[in-house]
């Protein structure tokens, strides 16, 4: 019998898609191409061009047809320039052609200019034998009209974008930003640009999960800082659980005295599970405060840097209609020892080198420069040891964003 009153990362990240079902955004809205980055798409594109567009040159060359050619020299009918309409080429001749552009009716054949010779009379000369179709795209090589191009749920970066505009679109239908409301927790935060009293520390978490959650094609409602206080935490999440889609806090979610916002949630939402087989990231806390979703992440910047990666990503994808949420992962050998047996899944931030996993010298969960240092996470499984040599899952932090 598992005793361990630990929730596996497994568990918790299907918890969390559960969650992301109910929660699902079904608004959608068209935004210009220039805007669309990092949403996801809301309904299929499908192509209303044939690309290519019409037979093209891939070569700066002479077009002919070799069906009906000699072997003899040809003379030269007509220049076609990439972005004319060329005449049908005039039989018995060849066409000097350019790069993507239409390759002529009544040709079949572009030779590249590097393999022919320019006689003295204009004529030429082609030195190599030649195939039908050698040297040019056809028309529909890529796609054809009506053909799915994108599929809904598809997170749009600069290649899908590139597709869209391809097809001569100016705008695509996106699901709705969903709104995040961020808070920091913690009497000692201080924001940056203001003196630092004793005692107090500047707050990192806010500007890495604001620019994350904006790289995930959330709207972020700045929520400021709470103090550690039930009274001000609960009343804080009740003006704010009816104009946002989730409710992301840091901090605040252990087990001491001052962790309130495990606490209000507890007392005053429904919490769905909070202490998770993870390392960093143990006291990650989820559930609901009324009708809105709540992630609590713990304050430690690498323990809200993990469990943002790791679950919280996944959730904000998903409630977007996003399919595939697990990040990109490989398995990688590891270039260290690891000897104790956790009770946790634990992710260690390290760098690829020479095909190997080599971790940042303190894994500390306070320790954010090892995020700057490291390409991603190497994975240790629940109670799994390593020998340097043996294979890990990495996951690398591009994957994550
Ligand atoms: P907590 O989860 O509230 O117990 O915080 C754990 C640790 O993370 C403490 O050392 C906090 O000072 C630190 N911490 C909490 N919030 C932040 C933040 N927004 N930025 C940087 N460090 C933080
Ligand atoms: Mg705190």
């Amino acid at each position: 019998m598992n005793v361990s009153p630990l929730m596996p990362v497994e568990e918790a990240i299907a918890s969390l898609l559960e969650m992301a079902a109910v929660q699902r955004l079904d608004d959608s809205e068209p935004v210009l191409l220039a805007d669309a980055r990092q949403r996801v798409l809301a309904s299929e594109l499908v192509a209303t061009l044939d690309l290519p567009p019409w037979p093209n040159s891939a070569m700066d060359g002479y077009a002919l047809n070799v069906d009906d050619w000699d072997g003899q020299p040809l003379a030269v009918s007509q220049r076609i320039y990439a972005g004319v309409a060329p005449q049908a080429l005039l039989p018995g001749t060849c066409a000097r052609i350019f790069t993507g552009a239409p390759v002529p009716e009544g040709a079949n054949s572009v030779e590249m200019q590097e393999n022919i010779e320019l006689l003295d009379d204009g004529r030429i000369r082609f030195k190599k034998p030649l195939v039908a179709g050698q040297n040019i795209r056809p028309q529909g090589q890529e796609n054809r009209v009506g053909q799915v191009l994108l599929q809904a749920g598809k997170r749009l970066g600069p290649f899908e974008l590139a597709i869209a505009a391809g097809q001569g679109c100016t705008h695509v239908h996106v699901v709705r930003r969903p709104r995040v409301a961020l808070l920091s927790t913690g009497d000692e935060l201080a924001e940056p640009g203001t003196p630092l009293k004793p005692g107090c520390i500047y707050n990192s978490n806010r500007i890495l999960l604001s620019h994350w959650l904006g790289a995930l094609g959330c709207d972020v409602i700045d929520g400021g800082v709470l103090p550690d206080q039930p009274q001000q935490t609960r009343l804080k999440l009740e003006q704010l659980q009816y104009s946002t889609d989730l409710i992301l806090t840091t901090g605040g979610v252990s087990a001491g005295d001052a962790d309130c916002l495990g606490q209000v949630l507890r007392e005053c939402g429904k919490p769905l599970f909070w202490k998770l087989a993870i390392k960093p990231g143990k006291p990650l806390t989820v559930g609901y405060f009324g009708s809105v979703p709540v992630i609590g992440l713990p304050g430690n910047p690498m323990s809200a840097l993990v469990t943002f990666g790791l679950l919280a990503r996944a959730y904000l994808l998903r409630i977007q209609g996003v399919e595939n949420v697990t990040p990109l992962s490989f398995p990688v050998s590891v270039g260290f020892d690891w000897h104790k047996a956790g009770g946790r899944r634990e992710y260690l931030r390290a760098r690829l080198e020479d095909g190997r996993a080599v971790p940042y010298g303190n894994q500390s969960s306070g320790i954010l420069l090892s995020a700057s240092w490291a390409d991603g996470l190497v994975e240790i499984p629940q109670g799994g040891t390593l020998k340097a040599g043996d294979s890990a899952r990495f996951i690398p932090f591009c994957g994550l964003l």
